[in-house]
């Protein structure tokens, strides 16, 4: 069906499943033309209550079906969504502005991912033994991750697939129920996910339900009693929610935003280091929390790599078209965020190399160099097709400063050394390609993740399962030995018995 009859006839209160969606609603618009894709319920407490309700008698059914069971449905799931990757890309394309291709790409990668939760998550999670060790050598030891029951999923708009899903797919896969509350700028790709869910596993309607609304939403869904809330956003909401959940101790995995720094070293190949650049840095019109930010280029490179960039650069062109190489921004008034950044690099003497133009809600390919250190435009997250570069003297001094900032989401070393790994692994951040970005992303048995404001947790990976869990321990006893230090009825002379034992196990040790 096209969207645009599907969208458009989307009555106010049919999204979804909930019995009682209040009568408020939103509209979620195409940012390039305004066009009005669908209208939607905002969600209030007593709703979003009802779809966590619902959700708690699903999650034990979703349990219960074991990992073979979910595996299953979880492939029926993703064969869905494979087989209309277009309806959704398009879909994608009209309500977050990203050019077709690029979203086939987003719903390509989670695909991926429920693929390898649901064929991990047995390895991962399911009851193994352990060794119980010198003072419990008569017991047998296991452990396993069952699940938490219901998880809060909230989302952002830039990728509203692929985001999402690093935390729906690896719920689902550990045996949880999901509430998901997608942005109010994306309201139809969740809804549309949750429908497929209905389509591709009908007899479990509620194991993945869709809440639609805006902040307070989002804030309900924070008190709802849901056993973890994984948010991805701004680390200024993430604040405000975890401050929600504190109310109920409801346990928190925080996906924010990042600052993403790339250093090219001396022996770069500059062309495709440059290339990683423009496409980390504008691609999504740079809406994108792993892309990059902030170049730090050596300065036998730097020359070059600036030319090279700006040559690349001169290719793109922002539209809605086909031939676009990246849309409008989402939210308009992101726009605002990167004129800010704009003035305030050039006030503090920064120099547009190219681009630097805001028209409607397109940004020109930007680059800025000459920025300084403290400029807005380097210490905050602009969140647009914009790149500063700044020359540094060596790969060390490019570290220091791709280190000093709060944020620690991803990054990205290009060089051929062997010095390269060593780099990485000293780069602050939850995630470091080399010689490419983004990368990472892309490997579903890598966790994703940032350090400082970028967050803390895992999606993605085993990790990524193990989040979704909790650890349960199991011992049980084979058989009783003679003296039983855990009782009242133990000899007196027990206790001095297994201090000398310990003298001799652990006392040579200095
Ligand atoms: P926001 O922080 O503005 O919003 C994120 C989500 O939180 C939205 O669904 C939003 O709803 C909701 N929300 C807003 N206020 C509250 C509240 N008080 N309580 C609960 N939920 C609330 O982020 P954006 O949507 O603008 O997304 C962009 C940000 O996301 C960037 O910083 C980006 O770096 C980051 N991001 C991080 C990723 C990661 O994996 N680390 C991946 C992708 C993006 P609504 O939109 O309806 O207001």
């Amino acid at each position: 069906m096209p969207l645009s009859e599907e969208w458009d006839s989307v009555p106010a209160t049919t999204t979804g499943t909930l019995d009682h969606p209040t009568q408020e609603t939103f509209e979620s618009t195409d940012p390039a033309s305004g066009a009005v894709l669908g209208v939607f319920p905002v969600h209030d407490a007593a709703a979003v209550g009802e779809a966590v309700t619902r959700a708690r008698a699903a999650a034990e059914q979703w349990a219960a079906l074991g990992f073979a069971g979910r595996r299953t449905r979880l492939a029926a799931y993703r064969g869905h969504l494979a087989r209309h990757v277009h309806e959704l890309a398009d879909l994608v394309h009209r309500e977050n502005g990203k050019p077709h291709a690029d979203a086939l790409l987003e719903i390509t990668l989670a695909v991926d991912h429920l693929a390898w939760a649901g064929a991990h998550a047995r390895r991962t999670l399911g009851p193994r033994r352990v060794n119980p060790g010198l003072l419990a050598a008569n017991h047998a030891a296991s452990l396993e991750y069952q699940p938490l029951g219901v998880v809060g999923v909230i989302g952002p708009w830039n990728y509203p697939v692929f985001t999402p899903m690093g935390s729906i797919a690896y719920a689902l896969a550990a045996g949880n129920a999901v509430v998901f509350k997608p942005s109010e700028f994306t309201p139809a790709v969740g809804s549309w996910l949750a429908e497929a869910w209905r389509a591709a596993v009908p007899e479990l309607p509620d194991v993945l339900q869709v809440v639609t609304g805006s902040g307070g939403t989002g804030a309900a869904l924070c008190r709802a009693g849901v056993g973890k809330l994984a948010f991805t956003g701004s680390a200024a909401t993430g604040r405000k929610v975890m401050a929600a959940c504190a109310e109920t101790l409801t346990p928190v995995l925080m996906e924010c935003g990042g600052k993403d720094a790339m250093i090219v070293d001396d022996d770069a190949d500059v062309v495709a280091a440059a290339g990683a650049a423009v496409w980390g840095g504008m691609s999504n019109a740079g809406q994108t929390c792993i892309g990059i930010e902030r170049v730090y280029a050596t300065s036998a490179v730097y020359d070059r790599f600036v030319a090279e960039v700006t040559r690349q650069v001169a290719d793109l062109r922002p539209g809605s078209d086909e031939q676009a190489t990246y849309g409008p921004m989402t939210m308009a008034s992101q726009t605002d965020v990167v004129r800010r950044h704009l003035d305030d690099a050039r006030a503090a003497g920064g120099r547009v190399a190219t681009g630097g133009t805001v028209e409607g809600g397109y940004v020109a390919p930007t680059v800025l160099v000459d920025v300084p250190e403290t400029s807005t435009a380097v210490t905050e997250e602009t969140f647009g097709p914009t790149l500063t570069i700044a020359r540094v003297a060596d790969a060390e001094e490019g570290l220091r400063r791709a280190n000093a900032t709060s944020l620690g989401l991803s990054s990205v070393f290009s060089g051929s050394t062997a010095k390269a790994v060593d780099l990485a692994r000293r780069m602050r951040s939850g995630m470091t390609s080399i010689n490419s970005v983004l990368t990472f992303a892309s490997v579903p048995a890598l966790p994703f993740g940032g350090v400082g404001d970028s967050g803390f947790g895992r999606i993605h990976g085993a990790d990524g399962l193990r989040e979704f869990t909790r650890a349960k321990a199991i011992t049980r006893q084979r058989f009783p030995l003679p003296v039983d230090l855990m009782s009242f009825r133990r000899p007196a002379a027990a206790a001095d018995t297994l201090a000398r034992v310990m003298g001799v196990v652990h006392g040579r040790h200095r």
